[in-house]
């Protein structure tokens, strides 16, 4: 678990107070990632106070993190420091949150990232990482993993050095994500709820988180009587909450599916769930109803006949991805799962779409 975390609007105040007693030496940088959304938005940067050697480096979030994009940042870091830096400043939404995790695990252990997608194979402790969300709804400000798109898989980095070491929550840094964008990343939210509770590996922990988490997403989603800032705070909480929950229990046929997508069609993580969670009302019926009254006032049409012009190797390629999850499906469907879901099952779903 996050071992340290402030919540409040205009916490972000706080981040150099909060890190200047982890600085090693003057030598020893704060390496910022930042979302490059924010370059110009001198409301967010102006508070980041620069000293001695520390750098701010901006990152696109058109693209999901990929394991040589970690390789590469980690060998420009070291280039430009003269050690170790003292710690790693994530900011922006579950990309650059993710970017953050996997750099710092990165510069103390050796080797090619890739190497380390999977459960526990991570041998030394990673650089000190703060993680500062700027949207809400994935959970990765929480999570115990660093997800990645790699040459084979689209796997995370899961263990117990990933975690951030600090977390500052400040709704007000999402006050400008466009509408859009809110629905998908707080979707990913109300689904990693979904799976969660509906799932095998349900135990207490999970669903006391995963039910604080729903109740947040309905508020949220479907009453009208929320102010903006109200919702900004509920949605991060929500964001947090439902983390905690998939943290002790596990994802389910939505993600599963999704990971396909992303892996094969570059289709980003929110939106992605979004157009297969819209499919799955076999699997989630009472989620899926409440998922498309949520579309529906929110005015969000979702895109259409993604997979139709796709070879059969192409669906097999995602196929293969999908059920390569097994925790996954084990968690959606129990220790039989493959009895209930063949690739042709995953097929049929997947031309749907
Ligand atoms: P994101 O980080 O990909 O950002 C989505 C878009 O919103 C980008 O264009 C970004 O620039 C923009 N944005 C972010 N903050 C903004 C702001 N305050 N104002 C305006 N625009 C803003 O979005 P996401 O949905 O948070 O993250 C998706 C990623 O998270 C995927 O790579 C996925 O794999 C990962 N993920 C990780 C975990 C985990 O546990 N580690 C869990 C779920 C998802
Ligand atoms: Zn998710």
């Amino acid at each position: 678990m996050v071992p340290r975390i402030i919540f409040g609007r205009g916490s972000l105040n706080q981040l150099n107070d909060i890190i200047a007693p982890k600085r090693l030496n003057i030598k020893a940088p704060f390496i910022y990632l930042i979302d490059d959304v924010f370059k110009s938005n001198a409301w967010l940067t102006s508070r980041i106070e620069l000293s001695y050697d520390d750098k701010i480096i901006y990152i696109s979030a058109n693209e999901e993190p990929k394991t040589s994009q970690v390789d590469d940042l980690v060998e420009s870091i070291i280039l430009i420091t003269k050690e170790r830096p003292s710690g790693i400043i994530g900011i922006g939404g579950g990309t650059l949150l993710d970017l953050a995790k996997a750099v710092s695990i990165m510069l103390t252990n050796e080797g090619e990232t890739k190497n380390y997608q999977g459960w526990d194979l991570v041998k030394n402790p990673a650089v000190y990482h703060v993680g500062i969300p700027t949207i809400s709804g994935t959970g990765a400000e929480v999570s115990r993993t660093t997800v990645l798109t790699g040459p084979e898989k689209k796997l995370g980095i899961n263990s117990d050095f990933t975690p951030f070491d600090q977390v500052i929550l400040d709704p007000e840094l999402t006050k400008d994500v466009p509408l859009e964008q809110w629905f998908y990343t707080g979707m990913d939210c109300y689904i990693h709820c979904v799976e969660s509770l509906n799932g095998t590996y349900l135990n207490a922990f999970s669903e006391s988180y995963g039910n604080m988490a729903l109740q947040l997403c309905k508020e949220i989603f479907l009453n009208d009587n929320l102010k903006p800032k109200e919702a900004q705070d509920k949605l991060m909480m929500a964001s947090w909450h439902g983390g905690m929950s998939i943290v002790y229990s596990q994802v389910g046929v939505a993600h599963a599916m999704s990971y396909g997508l992303s892996y094969l069609l570059g289709t980003k993580h929110g939106i992605g769930n979004c157009i297969v969670f819209d499919h799955l009302e076999e699997f989630y019926p009472e989620g899926v109803k409440l998922f498309k009254a949520m579309k529906l006032k929110h005015n969000i049409s979702l895109p259409q006949g993604i997979c139709s012009n796709l070879s059969d190797k192409e669906f097999d390629t995602m196929i293969n991805i999908a059920l390569s999850l097994e925790p996954l499906w084990e968690n959606a469907l129990g220790k039989n799962w493959k009895n209930i879901v063949t690739p042709k099952k995953l097929k049929d779903l997947y031309k749907k779409m």
